[in-house]
């Protein structure tokens, strides 16, 4: 970790009109959940079918099982970490904005942070797909699978989105938003690889933001759009750079 980096960066966001946090399956590791992609993954591990909404609707009951395996018995263990952290603390810091995370896992707002524009949708939300109502999830909607609506008895699915699906567009159109509002990108965990996610920073630093990267390795952004590549665990990094923004 680059300390002369971390002041850099600190000083850029110190005077930043709007700050605004991107994370990807990175910020989430440390927490004990593993990438989707890649030789550890789980689609290693599981087949990725089961998210495929055609499929779901197919064999609800098969699905479930492995989406409460996954999504539910084991990302609900999982606990905030220090990056997460960092984020919430410069949140109620009131130096930065809001996060828009591309992850599912609910880890932001367990660790304090309010305004998350959830791009990908949450886990903890669960939707009908008859009466399209959605419902706070609860251990017990899963004690007998597949799930159903407690108003008109058709098949819950997770709120987060399946391959073929789009954008929920609130999030899309609140961070179509922030590419043209924030002057500071912090982009933290995602390697820029997930359409049309990946395109959010680019639009940003078209539009003049500065893009400050956290990532253990280099990325498709670092040599592209990146102003301040800042390589490290992101709790390491995070937890660095917050220190240095609110208590230098
Ligand atoms: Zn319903």
């Amino acid at each position: 970790m680059d300390k002369t980096l971390i002041q850099q960066a600190a000083q850029k966001i110190k005077i930043a009109g709007r700050l605004i946090s991107f994370t990807g399956a990175g910020i989430s590791v440390e927490s004990g959940i593993p990438p989707f992609r890649g030789p550890d993954g789980l689609w290693s591990r599981y087949d990725p079918q089961v998210l495929d909404l055609s499929y779901f609707q197919r064999y609800p009951d098969k699905s479930w099982r492995i989406i409460k395996e996954i999504f539910y018995d084991f990302f609900g263990k999982a606990q905030p970490n220090p990056a997460h952290q960092a984020l919430a603390q410069l949140e109620a810091a009131g130096v930065m904005h809001g996060v828009i995370t591309q992850n599912i896992d609910n880890l932001h707002q367990e660790a304090g942070s309010r305004d998350v524009i959830e791009f990908h949708g949450t886990s903890r939300r669960l939707s009908c797909l008859s009466c399209h109502q959605t419902w706070e999830f609860q251990p017990e909607m899963l004690a007998s699978l597949p799930p159903a609506c407690p108003r008109c008895g058709g098949l819950l699915k997770p709120d987060f989105i399946f391959f073929s699906e789009g954008i929920p567009p609130l999030a899309y159109q609140r961070s179509l938003t922030e590419t043209q509002l924030a002057d500071i990108w912090l982009v933290i965990g995602t390697t820029g690889e997930i359409m049309p996610a990946s395109m959010l920073p680019i639009e940003a630093q078209r539009n003049g933001a500065l893009i400050i990267e956290v990532n253990l390795r280099p990325s498709n952004y670092t040599n592209t759009i990146t102003d301040i590549f800042l390589q490290g665990k992101a709790s390491e990094v995070l937890s660095a750079l917050a220190e240095a923004v609110l208590h230098p």
